[in-house]
């Protein structure tokens, strides 16, 4: 086993993208599965929790974080089934998201193009079920193996298992701290064919007058219109965006839609979708900024933390901002991202 490198009163900084500069009170980069039993022994030792992080790119440190921080670096891209129409593919669980979107692009392996340049880590996309422009995780996802913290234990999660729903699935939920992923498995097709239900994407083939585009020019064309709305994190701290579109039962958007002519909504399962950011937008808080804290002034889903400030006032003002929405559209705007208390 490689160096078990662990390190005390470590500043989360750099580990998480809202640079929070929380501390931890232990922490440790796993590279394998034995590291990571390794860690699980020595928090059982300790009598200290488990917090697992991926790049922190969904998270909130509302406070120090007083448990061992285990950091997923596990890496590893291995084909172990190919057909003529597929391929499956099982991914270390600390490998970069975009990096794999890139790399089954360049190998012709397609089904992953509008989920490019979305932050973060393999293992924690079945988390909330990532999603982009009309695609999710759970349409090329085939299983993932984890291992549970409780009893050390390696299990394997089927679809079904993970209950995959919108931004969210069974580890947000029942399964909750439960569990560190190790490896995720996917299936792309060899078939190109492409997603253009979002109106942003189809506009722009429109416009170019191009009718069937290439997986590779959608992947380019969602990393342009990405990288002109949202504020890179490396540049302007964020965990993208901090709070849920909301579903709304049908007769509260009749209501709405009485007093909003031009409310931004989505019929889907379950009631209708509206747009937070319209929301927000709409109550004033686009590019407000109370104590170094504001949302972007092109994205207002977007809370940006530009001074480096503490979780508290990263969760006051969206607190605030849920309370503004809530007075005017009686809809309560929910968090994303993780937020430890
Ligand atoms: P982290 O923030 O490190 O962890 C998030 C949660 O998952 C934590 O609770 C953590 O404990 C848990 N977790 C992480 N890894 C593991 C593991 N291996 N095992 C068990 N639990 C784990 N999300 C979207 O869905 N769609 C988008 O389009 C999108 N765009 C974004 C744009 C920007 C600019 C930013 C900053 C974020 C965006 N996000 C988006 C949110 C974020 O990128 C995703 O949620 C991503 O999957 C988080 O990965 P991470 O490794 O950074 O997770
Ligand atoms: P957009 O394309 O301007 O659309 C605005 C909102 O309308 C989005 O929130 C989207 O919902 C919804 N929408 C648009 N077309 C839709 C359709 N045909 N059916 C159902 N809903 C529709 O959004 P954007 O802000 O530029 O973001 C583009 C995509 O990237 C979105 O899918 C968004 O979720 C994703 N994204 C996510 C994060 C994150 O941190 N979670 C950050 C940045 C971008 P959905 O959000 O439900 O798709």
């Amino acid at each position: 086993m490689a160096e078990f490198n662990l390190q005390h009163n470590v500043s989360l900084e750099t580990y998480n993208t809202l640079s929070v500069p929380a501390i931890a009170k232990s922490l440790v980069e796993i590279e394998s599965v034995d590291q990571l039993q390794h860690a699980i022994a020595y928090a059982k030792e300790n009598s200290m929790s488990l917090l697992v992080l991926g790049e922190g790119s969904n998270t909130v440190f509302n406070d120090d974080v007083d448990a061992l921080v285990v950091v997923n670096r596990i890496k590893g891209k291995q084909v172990i089934e190919e057909t003529e129409q597929d391929v499956t593919l099982k991914i270390g669980a600390g490998e970069n998201w975009h990096k794999l979107v890139e790399w089954s692009l360049k190998n012709r392996w397609y089904g992953l193009q509008n989920l490019a340049l979305i932050p973060g880590t393999v293992g924690a996309a079945p988390i909330q079920n990532i999603g982009a422009y009309g695609v999710e995780l759970e349409s090329v996802f085939i299983e993932l193996e984890c291992v549970e913290i409780e009893f050390a234990k390696t299990r394997v999660f089927d679809k079904e298992l993970c209950q995959f729903a919108y931004r969210d699935s069974v580890f947000k939920n029942q399964l909750r701290d439960k569990v560190v992923i190790t490896s995720v498995t996917l299936k792309l097709q060899k078939q190109a064919s492409n997603n253009l239900s979002y109106p942003a994407l189809r506009q722009y083939f429109e416009n170019l007058n191009v009718e069937h585009p290439l997986p590779g020019q959608v992947f380019n064309v969602v990393c342009k219109i990405r990288n002109s709305k949202l504020p890179n994190p490396t540049e302007i701290p964020n965990a993208g965006s901090f709070f849920k579109n909301p579903i709304i039962s049908e007769q509260h958007y009749q209501n709405l839609i009485k007093q909003h002519p031009d409310i931004v909504a989505f019929p889907v399962d379950g009631g209708i979708k509206l747009a937070a950011g319209w929301l927000i937008e709409r109550a004033g808080w686009k590019g407000k900024a109370i104590n170094g804290v504001a949302t972007h002034h092109q994205q207002a889903l977007v809370i940006v933390n530009p001074k480096n400030q503490t979780g508290k006032y990263i969760l006051e003002y969206a607190n605030s901002l849920q309370l503004a929405v809530y007075e005017i559209f009686s809809v309560k705007l929910e968090i994303e991202p993780r937020v430890y208390s």
